[in-house]
């Protein structure tokens, strides 16, 4: 949120105002007053494009910004409710400009977008005037030095009045994106304010959560409200779920195996009126028991999912450890599961697995020798309990 890019901006002494974020109408009135009354009042979601969606409003005095405040709180942006507003000081802006780095995978470098032409969508500035937008490319290895910035500041054609504070705030922003493990840092406006000075007037930032381990004070910047209850649960057991749209549940082990079984799922789906993943699970590569019986519970637990597949090749963890794993999980979930299970072994010790799951005959349980053959039960399945569903 913007709140949060500035106070890492503050940090990395990027100048901003950050103001004060408030979750109540009333809490809005002190707030305004405090920063002399005439404020700006900006919801604070994980989403661009406030201002056009009526998320970004100046207020007169104390009781205006009250106002502002209601009319924003509870607003939903892009799909983003709002639960809090903040309440800066207004800015006196006499230019906007547009600044990001990102990661260019492609060039296996990182990349510099930076355009005079700020505070629109940049998309929309590329689209329609795509001489106005500089691209600069940035050796990871070098990095933005003081060089680096004065090329940036060329390319972009920033007035020449304030090249030298941009110099110093596009490595200050360098800055922010190394040290704090970004992939992507923009902010826009940066602007240039009636005084002559430059400030990051908004703010985004995406951090690599695998470099979560390097920045304990990143978790206090996660939308709890936000987070998909299911994903929560699963990152809080170390497993990686992602939510899709269609039906089949998917159990993997290995990205590159849950990749591919996703593949062959919305394959096998199109001779079942469009059947497709509705999530996949990550178990990975050393997929134990318990992990199995945590995975088919989250799994599950998507009231979009009608039926299962699980698809696992043995490896350190052996298939009969896995098997166990998935009868132990059917036992502990009990009633609640209610949807049918189709699952395919092979890899390390994969006759006892298979043994296992014969032995326990459950239900809801089909086992299929081949992936091909797995997808398209799994497809089928899950096609007619829709059917029965009346969905
Ligand atoms: P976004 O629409 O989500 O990108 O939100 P921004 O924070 O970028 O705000 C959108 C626009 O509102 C900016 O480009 C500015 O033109 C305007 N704006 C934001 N804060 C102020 C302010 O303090 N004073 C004035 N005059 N305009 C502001
Ligand atoms: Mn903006």
């Amino acid at each position: 949120m913007e709140y949060q890019a500035k106070e890492l901006f503050a940090k990395h002494g990027v100048p901003v105002t950050i103001g004060t974020v408030v979750e109540n109408p009333e809490d809005a009135y002190a707030a305004a007053e405090a920063h002399g009354g005439r404020v700006v009042v900006k919801a604070q979601v994980k989403a661009g494009g406030r201002g056009k969606a009526g998320g970004v409003k100046l207020a007169e005095d104390p009781n205006d910004a009250v106002a502002k405040a209601e009319q924003i709180l509870g607003m939903d942006i892009k799909g983003h409710t709002v639960r809090r507003v903040l309440i800066s000081p207004t800015a006196d802006i006499a230019e906007e400009y547009y600044f990001s780095y990102l990661v260019d995978r492609a060039a296996r470098q990182y990349l510099c977008i930076a355009s005079t032409a700020g505070g629109v969508e940049i998309e929309v500035t590329a689209h329609e005037d795509p001489d106005a937008v500089a691209k600069v490319a940035i050796d990871p290895l070098v990095g933005v030095d003081d060089a680096k910035a004065r090329e940036i500041v060329a390319a972009t054609g920033f007035p020449a009045e304030v090249a030298d504070e941009a110099v110093d705030i596009i490595q200050r922003v360098w800055t922010v994106f190394v040290e704090e493990d970004a992939s992507l840092v923009e902010v826009n406006p940066l602007v240039r304010l009636g005084d002559g000075h430059l400030e990051a007037l908004d703010g985004k930032i995406t951090l690599d959560d695998n470099a979560d381990f390097r920045h304990p004070d990143h978790a206090a910047f996660e939308d709890k409200a936000a987070v998909d209850p299911l994903e929560a649960k699963a990152k809080a057991k170390g497993l990686n779920y992602v939510k899709l749209d269609g039906e089949v549940g998917i159990i993997g082990n290995g990205a590159g195996l849950v990749m591919s079984t996703l593949d062959v799922v919305a394959y096998a789906g199109e001779a079942h009126g469009g059947v497709e993943p509705a999530n996949f699970l990550d178990i990975g590569g050393g997929a134990s028991a318990e992990m199995m019986a945590d995975g088919l519970g989250i799994i599950a637990g998507d009231p979009q999912v009608k039926s299962l597949f699980v698809n696992v090749f043995g490896g350190i963890t052996a298939c009969d450890a896995v098997a166990n794993g998935i009868v132990d999980a059917l036992r502990l979930l009990g009633d609640e599961a209610d949807k049918p299970l189709v699952v395919r072994l092979d890899g390390n010790n994969v006759e006892e697995g298979r043994r296992i799951l014969d032995e326990a005959n459950h239900p809801l349980v089909t086992l299929v020798d081949t992936m091909d053959g797995a997808a398209e039960k799994a497809a089928e399945l899950a096609a007619r309990a829709q059917d029965q569903g009346g969905s």
